[in-house]
């Protein structure tokens, strides 16, 4: 059932035939530009191609939904590290239809983990311990309201630089069809 064994093989003809000949850059983007996506596995050649992205293009962040929920959490530290060391002068945080983080609630994924063995005790603990799981978990009412929401968490944040843009998109997980809803430049 698991992959390893499967990926550990084709990884060494990948790295015997040097079939990584083609996929040579650097680690500065070249485009200047971090993409801030989704998870989906609809999107992982999708989107770069119909981004007309290619290695070495962009850094690329995804996390469930493009939402970035904290402040100060690892998203939103990889953000200012794109910016800064990695010269990123461009972000485009880009959601798209049909995804599984609009509805979301947390009550759905924890009678899932409840079911899988999590007890209410651990769920005490993590409230005692000041966690909102309820809070945490849930995703966005819409696929727009929750790009707005992260390109405003970025746009807003006290520690990114005036000077660079955000801009919010939605693509289509098909057709990766591309609609703008936030231009940064205005
Ligand atoms: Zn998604």
């Amino acid at each position: 059932m698991s992959q390893l064994e499967n990926i550990l093989q084709h990884n060494r003809e990948f790295v015997e035939n040097k079939a990584y000949d083609p996929y040579k850059a650097n680690r500065y983007p070249l485009k200047k530009l971090l993409v801030v996506t989704c998870m989906d596995t609809r999107l992982v050649e999708l989107l770069p191609r119909a981004l007309n992205l290619k290695n070495g293009d962009a850094k690329v962040l995804k996390t469930a939904g493009a939402l970035i929920c904290q402040p100060y959490g690892s998203i939103m530290r990889s953000v200012l590290v794109a910016v800064t060391k990695l010269e990123a002068q461009e972000i485009m945080v880009v959601g798209h239809h049909d995804c599984g983080m609009v509805g979301l609630t947390a009550e759905t994924v924890l009678e899932e983990l409840t079911e899988r063995g999590i007890t209410d005790a651990d769920l005490t603990r993590l409230s005692e311990a000041g966690v909102d799981v309820g809070t945490w978990l849930c995703g966005c009412k819409d696929v727009e309201t929750g790009v707005m929401e992260s390109v405003k968490m970025i746009q807003n944040h006290p520690l990114l630089p005036k000077d660079v843009l955000v801009h919010g998109l939605v693509i289509h997980p098909e057709t990766g069809e591309l609609t703008l809803l936030h231009d940064g430049r205005k």
